[in-house]
């Protein structure tokens, strides 16, 4: 029997990847070609921060997204593992001593701190380093990942994928928030970002500024490109970002760093990220479909593991613990 998986966004690819591991045949159908601007996937900062994403997300969350790093590098995705350094401007150290109650890390005198970032050195900003957490670029990962797929012999067709109506099979729908037609609890959680060129600044690692209203996180994407993010706005809405939210953005930045303010603005994008209410996937069955949905802001971080455990389940008989359902046989 062919696996068949509408959507080729970061959870349809990773379902792909799992399934084809263990030797299934696997058809990919989704309603556009290759990896771009039409999926959330396209926009994500590519941050793989199990760590400080605990902050403010479930234990699953942490735990699984551990696994992430590994994954992505196993398949051939260029990762950089330098950390995490949380900042802070002099204003909002009592940000910084919240964070760092929630999430562990080494927090950071004036000196290593300045060691760590010179770019961001001599400006009174104080911070914490979360060591082990990694970065991607999640446009060259799932354009990566779906070549390596068609040469395993992965079917890539591009049409509209129907769920719940093939004949003696099922369905992997991994439609992300288009599968709000038949996922009443799944919402949209809009993300502004921007693309940035600043050659003249250099950083390592991802750095998260903590703010009480604005807080930004600044991914290096090598050639002095830089991504920001992300507003996080309770609307499904997909289309362009609003001039508050670019403002914003861009004014976190530019107190982060005063060099962004020469930087050449190369691109702002949003999307909605698909998300139940409380923020952690799903593996859903209904009928003859498979939902696998709800990745909210951790797509990258999270995928690897959701499809792992649905290959689990379809290969092994084990219940997936991201099950919210009966799981039921097949
Ligand atoms: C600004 C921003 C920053 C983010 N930063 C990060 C980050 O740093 N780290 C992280 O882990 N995550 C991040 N995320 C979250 C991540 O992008 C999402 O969780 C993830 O992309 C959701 O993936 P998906 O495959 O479920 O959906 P999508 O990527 O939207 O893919 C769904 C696919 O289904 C296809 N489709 C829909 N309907 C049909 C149909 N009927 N037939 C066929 N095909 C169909 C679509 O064309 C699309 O290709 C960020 C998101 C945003 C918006």
């Amino acid at each position: 029997m062919t696996e068949l998986v509408i959507g080729a966004g970061v959870m349809g690819l990773c379902v792909a990847a799992e399934l084809s591991a263990r030797g299934r045949a696997v058809t990919v159908i989704d309603r556009e070609e290759g990896a771009g601007p039409h999926h959330c996937s396209w926009w994500a900062g590519g941050m793989l921060a199990p760590d400080c994403e605990g902050e403010t997300a479930e234990e699953p969350v942490v735990r699984l997204g551990r696994a992430a790093a590994d994954w992505w590098a196993a398949q051939g995705a260029q990762v950089t593992r330098a950390g995490t350094l949380v900042a802070a401007l002099p204003r909002d150290r009592a940000e910084l001593a919240r964070f760092a109650r929630r999430v562990p890390g080494e927090t950071l005198d004036a000196e290593a701190f300045d060691a760590l970032e010179p770019a961001l050195a001599g400006r009174g900003l104080r911070g914490m380093f979360v060591a082990d957490e990694a970065h991607l670029d999640p446009r060259a990962a799932i354009t990566g990942l779906r070549a390596r797929l068609a040469a395993r012999g992965v079917t890539f067709e591009r049409g509209e994928g129907r769920v719940g109506q093939i004949a003696g099979g099922r369905v992997i729908d991994c439609r992300g928030l288009a599968a709000r037609d038949v996922l009443p609890d799944l919402r949209g959680v809009r993300g502004e970002m921007a693309v940035l060129r600043a050659p003249d600044i250099v950083l390592t690692r991802p750095v998260r500024l903590l703010h009480p209203r604005f807080p930004l996180y600044v991914v290096p994407r090598g050639d002095g490109i830089f991504m920001l993010g992300a507003t996080q706005i309770e609307s499904a809405g997909r289309g362009p970002a609003t001039l508050r939210s670019v403002v914003e953005l861009l004014s976190a930045a530019y107190a982060l760093h005063p060099g962004f303010g020469e930087a050449e603005l190369l691109e702002i994008g949003a999307d909605a990220r698909p998300a139940f209410p409380d923020n952690l996937p799903r593996i859903r069955r209904r009928g003859a479909t498979i939902h696998v949905n709800g990745l909210f802001r951790h797509g990258f971080l999270l995928a690897p593991a959701l499809a792992r455990q649905l290959a689990g389940w379809l290969c092994d008989g084990n219940k997936p613990e991201l099950c919210d359902e009966d799981h039921g046989e097949w």
